[in-house]
């Protein structure tokens, strides 16, 4: 069983990006620029926003956090995203999700330019990625699929089962995946909810990448051996023993799972330090787009 090691990967991209942005530095071009937009004080979201503006720095990229109160109406955050679409200084830019209950997600996501949108959410980025075209494909799926790559695991010809349905995640996973790409070709089966006999569809697939948020979700009788899992899941799940009262699940049972297994993520290690690193990689081309 061999542990795909999100950290050391994304720790071997970020030095690659960084490589690349000295060069640019180095022949009189200005950094690129990412701009972070964030609503409100949701602990978790603060810590995601600051863990990407230190990821950008350590690379060579200009982030700047835009911060508005919850108390900021849907109409004036459109009027915000309209400026940083026109903001020629910005090459991409995010809002940090989830947003407060009275603006709508889709609202706001959809308003971005697609070509800074670099967390791949608008509709015309999702379009063309399920076409195929170049486009920001969403930083967790490409982080997964690089993760699968740096790790020679081959999804050509294989049964990928992805669990969870989200935009952000299931989705376009499964849309990745399935494309004509040498790391696609897969024949994908996505699960949700609703879906009837898990277990059975799990077990007779190659790589099972769950994006749930119910910890122990995936269980060893749900896995065959040798499989690959990919475990997205991030819940933090109360501890008195931390120092932060809290810690990390995924929603794999890894414990059991991981024997079985010939390659599998850790939670925390895995896919959240390859997410991170994809949203470094997508600012990075929509800055190449942009020149
Ligand atoms: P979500 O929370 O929007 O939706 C969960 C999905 O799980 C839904 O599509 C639902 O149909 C499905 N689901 C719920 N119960 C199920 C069950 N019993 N069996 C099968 N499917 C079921 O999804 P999300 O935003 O993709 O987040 C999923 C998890 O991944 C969360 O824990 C989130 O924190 C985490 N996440 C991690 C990263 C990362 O970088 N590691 C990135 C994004 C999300």
């Amino acid at each position: 069983m061999t542990i795909l090691d999100g950290k050391k990967i994304a720790a071997e991209i970020r030095a690659e990006l960084k490589a690349q942005i000295a060069d640019l530095l180095a022949n009189h071009q200005r950094a690129p620029k990412l701009g972070i937009v964030i609503v409100g004080h949701n602990p978790a979201s603060e810590t995601y926003v600051n863990n990407k503006m230190k990821a950008c720095l350590e690379v060579g990229i200009e982030a700047i956090r835009i911060a508005f109160e919850d108390s900021i109406t849907e109409k004036e955050l459109l009027a915000e995203v309209d400026k940083l679409n026109h903001d020629d200084s910005i090459d991409g830019f995010i809002v940090q999700l989830p947003l407060p209950k009275h603006i709508d997600e889709q609202t706001i996501t959809s308003a971005i330019d697609y070509r800074k949108d670099v967390d791949g959410l608008t509709p015309e980025n999702v379009g063309r990625a399920t076409k195929g075209l170049p486009c920001i494909i969403s930083a967790t799926p490409r982080g997964i699929r690089e993760l699968l790559s740096r790790y020679a695991i081959p999804t050509d010809g294989k049964h990928i089962v992805v669990i969870g349905r989200s935009n952000i995640v299931g989705k376009p996973m499964a849309s990745l995946l399935m494309q004509k790409h040498e790391r696609g070709n897969a024949t994908v089966t996505l699960c949700h909810s609703h879906t009837a006999h898990l277990k059975e569809i799990c077990l007779s697939a190659d790589i099972i990448i769950v994006a749930v948020g119910h910890p122990g979700l995936l269980t060893a009788d749900m896995v065959s051996p040798g499989a690959t899992v990919i475990d997205v899941g991030i819940t933090r799940v109360d501890d008195s023993q931390s120092e932060r009262g809290y810690r990390i699940k995924g929603d794999v049972d890894f414990d059991n799972v991981a024997p079985k297994c010939d390659f599998i993520t850790p939670v925390p290690g895995g896919v959240g330090p390859m997410t991170i690193v994809s949203l470094l990689q997508n600012a990075l081309q929509a800055y190449n787009s942009k020149r």
